[in-house]
């Protein structure tokens, strides 16, 4: 017989692998985002949440949270 708890704790590791997961596909990843120096739509290409602009050269932090 298998205990309720460790079912429970089997599809919380699930849970936060997936997370991790779609958290790491998103850091490095091709966005299309408005740059701050340029204000024109750019693809950008991230590394580690970190990207830089080809035109203008300016850094850019993917922030998670900006499909609010
Ligand atoms: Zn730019």
């Amino acid at each position: 017989m298998v205990k309720n708890k460790d079912i429970n704790k089997f599809f919380k590791n699930i849970e936060k692998d997936m997370k991790s997961h779609v958290n790491k596909e998103l850091l490095n990843t091709t966005h299309e985002i408005e740059c701050p120096e340029c204000k024109k739509k750019r693809k950008i290409k991230f590394k580690n949440g970190k990207g830089k602009c080809k035109y203008c050269g300016s850094t850019i932090n993917l922030d998670l949270n900006f499909k609010k």
